[in-house]
């Protein structure tokens, strides 16, 4: 099926409270265009240097979502225009965004990553280190930052069950936090789900979901 067909195929599916970041890493522009022409401009990448490479050709009214690993040198590239950022996953990156937020007079939107899978490799804070961030001082003194929601991927895994499981544990702690609101933390996104798994991380509470080689087929 091309690109406009999964696309148009997977929108109709979702709820219309979930909304679809289109993953779009390791694609040439032009496949982008094509997924932008068909009335769909909110685009996930991984990496900053991809990012920074497609959003400097591309149209200026796309959204953009830093969905990978974040090195605190690197956020001063995205700070200008990102529009929010899926993977932070400490205090340290938090102040880094803080900062380059400020510079550019804007508050960039965060989710703090939920580690909830059972691999090793994959990144995040524990829940009670999302815990202990949320309630820190240091987080207090931060103005233009906004936590506005979780993040968190699943084990790579066929069995349904456990996928299902550790959906539901971010969303339990989601639940859990989401009435501590404060002038930068509104939790109101619980980005869960990619290609393999969206439908179950739906069905668990998700509200937000990253999908890109159910659209583009598999990357090489
Ligand atoms: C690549 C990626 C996705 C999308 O994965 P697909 O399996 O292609 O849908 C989602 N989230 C993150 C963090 C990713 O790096």
């Amino acid at each position: 099926m091309s690109i406009k067909e999964n696309l148009n195929t997977i929108k109709a599916d979702l709820p219309q409270t979930v909304k679809l970041i289109v993953v779009t890493k390791t694609h040439p522009a032009d496949k982008l265009m094509e997924v932008y022409k068909n009335g769909h401009a909110v685009f996930g990448e991984n990496k900053v240097q991809e990012l920074i490479e497609k959003q400097a050709v591309l149209p200026n009214d796309i959204e953009w979502h830093l969905i990978g690993h974040l090195q605190s040198n690197k956020v001063k590239h995205i700070a200008p225009f990102v529009s929010l950022i899926h993977s932070v996953d400490s205090i340290k990156l938090l102040k880094e965004i803080n900062k380059q937020a400020q510079k550019n007079d804007r508050i960039i939107n965060c989710l703090l990553q939920v580690f909830i899978a059972e691999e090793e490799t994959k990144f995040g804070l524990s829940f009670s280190e999302a815990g202990s961030l949320l309630a820190s001082e240091e987080l207090k003194e931060m103005k233009n930052i906004n936590i506005s929601g979780l993040m968190g991927m699943s084990t790579n895994t066929n069995n349904e069950q456990q996928i299902a499981k550790e959906f539901q544990s971010l969303k339990h702690f989601f639940d859990s936090k989401k009435d501590t609101k404060t002038h930068n933390v509104n939790l109101e996104t619980i980005s869960m789900g990619m290609s393999s798994d969206y439908k179950i991380a739906i069905d668990n509470g998700s509200n937000m979901v990253r999908v890109g080689s159910s659209i583009f087929g598999k990357r090489s």
